[in-house]
């Protein structure tokens, strides 16, 4: 059997590959960066760039470009109007994965990957806290 087509998670893998290609977080990087100090141990590194929140000075493979509104609201999601294509499988609004994926430069800033995750983690506990809440 053919396996079900799913709309939802067809366009999530689309915007996926087109986000890889998006200039925004290498742009971001380089509204920050400075020349790395000359007793950088890496000295074939051009630029380096401080976390935005410990401040300590990477190499752009060490930074990731974090969305400071996030991606998924840590609201809820929108759902989908009804087509006939997703009807079967309503959900999010792929619509407003575009918009929060796909933003300006800054829009974004630079994290080292602790950071990044701690924030993730907190933007997770929030979506659970407001996911309980409403269910009072
Ligand atoms: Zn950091």
């Amino acid at each position: 059997m053919a396996k079900e087509f799913v709309l939802k998670d067809y366009l999530k893998n689309g915007i996926r590959v087109l986000s890889y290609k998006y200039s925004g977080p290498s742009e971001a990087f380089n509204l920050v960066r400075i020349p790395r100090p000359d007793n950088w141990p890496n000295r074939r590194v051009k630029w380096v760039a401080p976390c935005n929140k410990c401040k300590v000075l990477f190499e752009r493979s060490g930074l990731q470009a974090d969305h400071i509104e996030p991606i998924i609201p840590v609201t809820g999601w929108p759902e989908a109007p009804r087509s006939s294509l997703y009807e079967h499988n309503r959900g999010p609004d792929m619509n407003v994965l575009v918009y929060r994926c796909f933003v300006k430069p800054t829009d974004y800033q630079m994290l080292c990957k602790p950071c990044h995750k701690e924030k993730s983690k907190r933007e997770n506990e929030k979506r659970q806290q407001i996911r309980t809440s409403s269910k009072l």
